[in-house]
């Protein structure tokens, strides 16, 4: 009797061997929904305390070449 487990995705039987390429998952598709669904999570717990504003328009510095730069020998 083969080994079996259950996709933790959508609970199927899947039989343990070499040929379950995406085991513990059934197919490469609850693989990535599962895989998905833990990203989402992730995101959405680190997204609650960090606040992004995006790029600044980045101020430029005060020129150089003000009026009062006099050159002095
Ligand atoms: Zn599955």
């Amino acid at each position: 009797m083969p080994t079996t487990v259950s996709c933790p995705t959508c609970g199927k039987q899947v039989i343990w061997n070499s040929k379950s390429r995406w085991r513990p998952f059934c197919s490469e598709r609850c693989r990535l929904i599962d895989l998905g669904d833990w990203l989402d999570e992730s995101h959405r717990i680190s997204d609650s305390g960090i606040e992004t504003d995006g790029p600044s328009d980045g101020a430029p510095w005060p020129s150089a070449d003000a009026s009062d730069d006099t050159p002095r020998h």
